[in-house]
């Protein structure tokens, strides 16, 4: 396959043309943001890890039966993907309180919730990501109703199967963020990416973080945190 052109340049990730009009390539980056990016920094190793780590989970997914928009890593941090165009809807799953829910509610994190609850964030930098409902979502036209219910069914199954699969790891999974994409022919695939940039891990016997909540609260160790998880859900 061939890489032609940059196309976008986004936070965490570079994203080229290629021979095919159907695919593109993403190159992941050691890059990190938080706080709506104000907040900087490099985590070395990130960008492998987090690719390596994304096709690990989506390959298993795609067996799963979710479609994903995964076709073929191509080398430590680029993998070729199909072409969608981003709904531009954050789709937030939590099966503990923490982050900004339990700032927005006064409550502390690490409350366990008797279900995984589901909420969307609207893709706006110059808005900042709001919380919308999926009505509103409907009324501005993001997605139709029959795609907002696909998407929470598959953001559902994705959540089951994480859980399951942190937990033979010995990971707790707190909460994740996930993108879904539209292809050429309409069908709604998960795109994005599925790492410690997007999910939030716990250790489950210590509660030791082990995601981008160390970069954002200078918790320190961020890479060893990185590492560990691709040790656990790797092997490397
Ligand atoms: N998240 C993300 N990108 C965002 C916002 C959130 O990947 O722009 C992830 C975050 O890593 C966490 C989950 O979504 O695993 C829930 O995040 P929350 O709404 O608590 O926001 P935060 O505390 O990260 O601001």
């Amino acid at each position: 396959m061939d890489k032609r052109e940059q196309l976008y340049e986004g936070k965490a990730k570079k994203v080229y043309a290629t021979d095919d009009p159907n695919v593109v390539i993403v190159s992941y980056k050691d890059d990190a943001t938080a706080f709506d990016g104000t907040k900087k920094g490099t985590i070395a190793g990130k960008g492998a890890i987090n690719n390596q780590m994304t096709n690990f989970l989506m390959g298993q997914l795609e067996q799963a039966g979710i479609p994903t928009h995964l076709i073929q890593e191509l080398s430590e941090r680029e993998t070729a993907v199909k072409k969608v165009s981003i709904i531009p809807l954050e789709v937030i799953v939590r099966n503990r309180s923490a982050g900004s829910f339990a700032k927005r509610y006064g409550v502390e994190e690490g409350i366990i919730f008797d279900a995984p609850t589901v909420e969307f964030s609207y893709k706006n930098d110059d808005l900042h990501d709001p919380l919308i409902n999926d009505y509103h979502a409907v009324a501005l036209k993001l997605a139709s109703w029959e795609e907002i219910e696909l998407i929470q069914r598959y953001a559902f199954q994705v959540n089951d199967f994480l859980k399951q699969t942190l937990a033979e790891c010995g990971v707790t999974l707190v909460d994740f963020k996930l993108e879904f994409g539209k292809t050429a022919d309409g069908t709604i695939v998960l795109a994005d990416e599925i790492s410690p940039d997007t999910c939030r891990f716990w250790d489950a016997k210590t509660g030791e973080k082990l995601d981008k909540d160390r970069f954002r609260r200078d918790l320190g160790n961020v890479e060893g945190a990185y590492r560990e998880m691709s040790r656990r859900l790797l092997g490397k």
